[in-house]
């Protein structure tokens, strides 16, 4: 089987909300605008780095969902997103803190790590390139509020990026959040993962594919206020056996195991 940081992620985050995922074949629908704008602002980016009309390539994939029935937050709207978007693109070019080499080599980078048990890991990289001439794996966030920058050093216990230090074999990471707020603001935070963090990512992946391979998959749920992971979880529907909830949040796909490594393309 190839497992992905998302499943890992996911199991333990809650075995339960694994096995309705990646073994019964519940999605969620997408139906989040911001989440669908990221998407699109990412392949907006992608095209900056290679020389094509940025903005042009936002107008044409968010142009996509002008009419879909996206969810849309309080105060966002279809043009407010694609104007915001414009305005990150030029902060970013005006900027000109990241050089990526060869973008078509070194963005959306995909890569394989074999596990124990002939299983494999795969992970696909936003990019691999320079922040202010340091070499890095950098992955892009779109987010309408501030990443936290405090305690120092906090982005280094981020199991995302550790995952991308670990599979890449670079110490140096990058998170480069393009905020979309009133005055947009781009936040270019840098960490530094040690090898001992990447021996423990690896520890852990394999212990959790061994798991998993058991096939048990309890409820973790989260019941105390206020951290209760039930209540932003998407398959809460499932465990109520609540069918407006399912209906609103879910979608069932047959067959969606085979489709499992799409998830890293959209985290
Ligand atoms: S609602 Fe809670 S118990 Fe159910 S899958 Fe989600 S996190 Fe797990």
């Amino acid at each position: 089987m190839t497992f992905s940081y998302t499943q890992v992620s996911n199991y333990l985050r809650c075995p339960r909300s694994y096995r309705y995922r990646y073994l019964d074949g519940w999605r969620e629908k997408e139906t989040r605008a911001g989440m669908v704008f990221g998407r699109c602002f990412e392949k907006a980016l992608a095209a900056l780095f290679q020389q094509e009309d940025c903005a042009a390539t936002l107008f044409r994939e968010w142009g996509a969902f002008r009419d879909a029935s996206l969810e849309y937050k309080k105060g966002e709207s279809w043009d407010r997103l694609v104007h915001q978007g414009v305005r990150l693109l030029e902060q970013f070019a005006r900027d000109n803190r990241v050089r990526i080499q060869a973008p078509q080599e070194n963005l959306q980078i995909k890569l394989l790590r074999a596990l124990p048990g002939d299983h494999e890991f795969v992970a696909y990289l936003d990019a691999v390139g320079q922040l202010d001439g340091q070499l890095c794996v950098i992955d892009w966030k779109t987010t309408a509020s501030r990443y936290a920058v405090e305690p120092e050093e906090l982005l280094a216990l981020d199991p995302q990026l550790i995952c991308y230090s670990w599979i890449s074999g670079i110490s140096d990471v990058a998170l480069v959040v393009c905020v979309r707020k009133r005055v947009p603001e781009i936040q270019y935070l840098k960490a530094s993962i040690t090898e001992k963090q990447r021996q423990e990512f690896a520890q852990l992946v394999e212990a959790t594919v061994e798991q998993i391979a058991s096939g048990e998959f309890p409820a973790h749920s989260g019941i105390r206020f206020p951290q209760n992971g039930c209540l932003s979880c998407v398959n809460l529907g499932l465990c109520l056996n609540n069918q407006q909830l399912i209906d609103a949040n879910l979608i069932r796909i047959a067959g969606a195991s085979d489709l499992d490594w799409l998830d890293e393309l959209v985290d």
